[in-house]
């Protein structure tokens, strides 16, 4: 494909679908299969129907749908007119659809036949132009509408520059925002990866993550569609199915979750991962534990890689060369990573001074969506400062340290969470932990860890203290240990740390219980 830097997903669609109309693209978990050509008519139909339905380029479409084949069309669809696609979490309810929808004012709600009475009842308020329903089967009256589409599509008047898409923040701290990513961002970021990760028409993704979000949709299906490969398409992670389907696959890009339960089947070794050449990890942190034990019973260290809804991917641990436990490797071809003070905005390039990572290239979203006001404290020199914490070490390799808001002001010492986290989870019996800033009357802060033990686990809080006393300095402590089952975690596997910091709010206060 010549001049591929000018041209979108859409285009590589129909490219591949011209050289190769019956290569499957996707396989569903039934068998079934979509091919290229199958996939670009659909997307074609799709477009004809927006267009019908008075979408006109610049135009947002906004889509709650299930992961079907249908939903990847509308996506490429928009691209083909020039709509920006609006994906959203299908866990948000009413409330949160209503900020959306007032926020984005779409031409087109496409949601689930479930929900199309409540999206009725609130277009008017906000500013839904047309509301369509697209089901879990595909069925829906946007596919009625596609069935009479025109299919001869006027060409946009688009460049590298144009919106292509808004990806909401989860927004686990205040409103969530509108990324506006364009259509060379996502060009670009899809070119690097099939190039870091060695991608080739060969190769069959194993897709189980969701697609509403930056992993699932875009690292995940403009690679592909990119390099002409072929997927293989769960509409969920189960570990079973995703068992079931990998000797038929050759890549897997998951969230650490999914290597957790991986771990925890007894039909994961070497011989299941026989066909596969590369097991991908991001979104979360991915445990040293879990990159060591995922090695020792497969054979295959995964690759994690960094990245966020604003710049699509970031860095990455190299296809070939060392992947090193708890970092995200080096920042992509391309792209620049810096480490800031996160004070005074002053570059800090030795190496392994912790501050603020800031990333600039042609990965990097515009600004969000309707808050020019942000422009000026969201960068700095054209680098987006990610609110992620971090440090680069003298290889080049970029290790995150959490997340700005995340960071533990305690008596006047900065304290990372990550370096406690991770020497609470180098203690025997320990799964994992989640360590938070609570209020408190003395410190400003006290450090607050919740710990998830194994049942045989013999530690107590008291044992636990004594145990990171030997590698802590005592600022960094854990004034409390709770313990609990299980962290509470959103859908890509972030531990939610603000819903810790919620149920520990009291914990220091006079009144409040300090034992567990
Ligand atoms: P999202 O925009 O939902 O993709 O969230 C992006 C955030 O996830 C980043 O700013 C990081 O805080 C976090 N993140 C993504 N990948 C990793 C990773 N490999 N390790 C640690 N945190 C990560």
């Amino acid at each position: 494909m010549a001049d591929i830097e000018q041209t979108d997903p859409a285009q590589w669609l129909d490219a591949h679908a011209r050289a190769n109309p019956h290569k499957p693209l996707l396989t569903l978990s039934d068998g079934q299969q979509i091919s290229y050509a199958q996939l670009a008519w659909q997307s074609r139909r799709l477009a004809g129907a927006a267009l019908a339905a008075g979408v006109k380029q610049g135009d947002r479409i906004l889509a709650q749908i299930d992961k079907t084949p249908e939903a990847v069309a509308l996506y490429l669809a928009c691209l083909r007119i020039g709509a920006i696609f609006v994906p959203m979490n299908t866990a948000y309810t009413r409330a949160e659809l209503e900020y959306f929808l007032s926020d984005t004012t779409p031409a087109l709600a496409v949601v689930r036949p479930q929900m199309q009475a409540v999206v009725e009842a609130m277009a008017a308020a906000c500013k839904v132009r047309q509301v369509a329903t697209l089901d879990a089967e595909g069925g829906g009256s946007l596919m009625e509408l596609a069935e009479a589409a025109d299919t001869a599509l006027p060409s946009p008047a688009v460049d590298r520059d144009t919106l292509a898409t808004l990806l909401y923040t989860s927004g686990t701290t205040g409103r969530s925002k509108g990324a506006m990513i364009t259509r060379g961002n996502l060009s670009s970021n899809a070119r690097t990866l099939a190039e870091a990760w060695a991608f080739t028409g060969d190769d069959v993704l194993l897709h189980a993550l969701p697609i509403f979000h930056v992993h699932g949709l875009y690292v995940a299906i403009n690679t592909v569609l990119t390099a002409g490969a072929s997927m293989v398409f769960l509409p969920r992670f189960e570990a079973d199915e995703v068992l079931r389907w990998l000797p038929q696959c050759t890549v897997l890009m998951g969230v650490p979750t999914f290597y957790t339960r991986l771990l925890d089947h007894a039909g994961l070794d070497a011989q299941a991962a026989r066909t596969v050449r590369l097991f991908i990890s991001g979104s979360a942190p991915l445990l040293s534990q879990t990159h060591q034990a995922f090695r020792q019973r497969t054979g295959h260290a995964i690759l994690e890689r960094y990245g966020m809804s604003e710049t699509l991917m970031n860095t990455s641990n190299p296809y070939r060369g060392p992947r090193i436990p708890g970092s995200v490797g080096p920042a992509l071809p391309g792209i620049e990573v810096r480490i800031t003070d996160p004070e005074s905005g002053a570059t800090l390039t030795t190496p392994d001074a912790t501050g603020m990572i800031e990333v600039r290239g042609p990965n990097v979203f515009k600004g969000y969506w309707g808050m020019p006001e942000r422009q000026a404290s969201d960068f700095r020199d054209g680098f987006f400062i990610t609110g992620d914490l971090g440090r680069i070490d003298a290889d080049g390799y970029v290790h995150i340290v959490g997340r700005e808001k995340d960071l533990i002001i305690t008596g006047g010492y900065n304290v990372y969470p990550v370096e406690v986290e991770q020497a609470i989870d180098a203690l025997p019996g320990v799964i994992e932990s989640a360590v938070i800033g609570v209020p408190h009357p003395d410190f400003g802060e006290g450090v607050t860890a919740v710990v998830v033990r194994t049942a045989q686990c013999q530690l107590a809080a008291a044992d636990m203290l004594a145990a990171l006393a030997e590698r802590l300095a005592k600022f960094k402590l854990p004034k409390t240990i709770l313990f609990r089952d299980e962290l509470p975690r959103n859908t890509m596997g972030k531990v939610q740390k603000n819903l810790l910091r919620a149920a520990c709010r009291d914990l220091y206060q006079p009144a409040g219980s300090q034992v567990d």
